[in-house]
């Protein structure tokens, strides 16, 4: 049976790391691998800014030249001299400045999605080839066609019968023995052979999507921490590595905004009854976080998610009316077309009640709810999620704060939390 690592940007993001994958996919002593690769280091956020550019007529050539002189910098540390790794990587770099000198269509997400793809195209082609250097038995697959999706760009949907057909096919015409292939997270194409993405950090999905396929023994998530926390540990001192939890919880803690795996990646998993495992690229001795269908030790350690930049509105309608079924139609409505996403609500004979991350559509949002709605709101708040909660959780993250809202359920309590000032009561 086969396996599926994945490795993100981090673990990509210059030549000794590259080198540290190698080591990492060389522990397995007869591999049957597939490797999904992200973009090196922050590179698709480079080549937004491209995209950006190009798509509203502003300069895009100095980005798009430091993005190509970094990949040329990891090249040449990586090879001792040019080779034919140097030119599949020029060739690419020429065909995306090709497509950049063209004038871009009136779709700006078609287009993010033909100039954002080239980070995982590129990316895979230099891990591939520095495998192979390295003598293990590399392919190098393209994700661009194998792996199937209906237009939504930047947003794509999987069509699973076509990938599957398609995936397997390319599996089983590889010769017996150890191999690994080497193929791009992140992107597909249409049945019209347009690239399209699957969604920002959408790699993990795409690991979970090859798995899913071809009946995959494992996933395993190659990250800089040593398996999921309990916590971020940019919001905790104490944090603790959550070593086995199932699909169920995985999926909770990613909902609340745990951001360690895309929330799209258990979905396939769990289907398909394949484990997932997170471990550190740092040291990949350490245990790390096995997610699987058993469920007897999610409740034994707390979880804490926190979201930061938080604004609570409470929107009441004017002429003192209850809020029913056609104002929320009406509202969600409105939070859809300006794609202001509910992070909690709550509503009350009078008021409907949301938290949502803090940014330029809720302000719009907010102005046009006042039309037919008097609104409240305050901002600056913070929305923590604590799984499997107790009396002790609760008093450690309440310290110097103060609660506007809270929601409770047996395993989970939310509230919306700001800083205590005591003349604010
Ligand atoms: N490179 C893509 C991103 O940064 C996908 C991924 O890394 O998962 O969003
Ligand atoms: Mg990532």
């Amino acid at each position: 049976m086969m396996k599926v690592f994945k490795f993100g940007g981090a673990s990509v993001k210059d030549a000794s790391a590259i080198k540290n994958v190698a080591n990492v996919i060389k522990r397995d002593a007869s591999p049957q691998l597939l490797v999904v690769v992200s973009a090196m280091g922050k590179t698709t956020n480079h080549l937004e800014k491209v995209a950006f550019a190009y798509c509203e007529g502003r300069a895009w050539r100095d980005d798009f030249e430091a993005v190509r002189a970094y990949h040329f910098e990891i090249l040449t540390q990586l090879f001792p001299s040019p080779n034919w790794i140097f030119q599949e990587v020029s060739r690419s770099f020429e065909k995306l400045e090709q497509k950049l000198k063209q004038r871009p269509s009136a779709n700006a997400h078609y287009e993010y999605d033909q100039i954002v793809s080239y980070g995982e195209v590129v990316s895979s082609l230099i891990i591939d080839g520095f495998l192979k250097s390295e003598g293990l038995p590399s392919h190098g697959w393209d994700a661009r066609f194998l792996v199937r999706t209906n237009a939504l760009y930047r947003e794509a949907q999987v069509d699973w019968t076509t990938t599957e057909q398609l995936i397997q096919r390319e599996w089983n015409a590889l010769p017996e023995g150890p191999k690994i292939c080497v193929c791009q997270g992140f992107i597909g194409h249409t049945a019209e052979n347009a690239t399209t993405t699957l969604g920002r950090e959408g790699s993990d999905y795409s690991a979970a999507i090859f798995a899913w396929c071809l009946q995959a023994e494992s996933v395993t998530i190659w990250k800089d921490v040593p398996g999921m926390l309990n916590a971020d540990p940019k919001w905790f001192d104490d944090t603790v590595r959550l070593p086995k939890i199932s699909y169920k919880e995985a999926l909770e803690l990613s909902y609340y905004g745990a951001t360690v795996i895309h929330p799209k990646t258990i979905k396939p998993l769990q289907n398909k009854n394949i484990p997932l495992y997170v471990r550190s690229f740092i040291d990949p001795s350490i245990p790390g976080t096995d997610i699987t269908a058993d469920t007897s030790q999610d409740h034994l350690i707390p979880s804490f998610i926190f979201k930061v930049n938080q604004v609570l509105i409470s929107i009441v309608p004017k002429d003192f009316s209850f809020v029913v079924e056609e104002n929320l139609r009406d509202l969600f409505a409105l939070f859809s077309t300006l794609g202001v996403k509910i992070n909690l609500m709550q509503n009350s004979a009078l008021d409907f009640s949301v938290c949502v991350d803090d940014g330029p559509p809720v302000r719009q949002l907010i102005d046009q709810l006042r039309n037919q709605y008097a609104v409240r709101f305050n901002d600056k708040q913070e929305l923590v999620t604590i799984r499997h909660y107790n009396q002790d959780t609760i008093n450690r993250v309440l310290v110097n704060k103060r609660v506007l809202l809270e929601q409770r359920t047996r395993q989970t309590l939310r509230m919306v939390i700001s800083d205590w000032q005591p003349d604010a009561q």
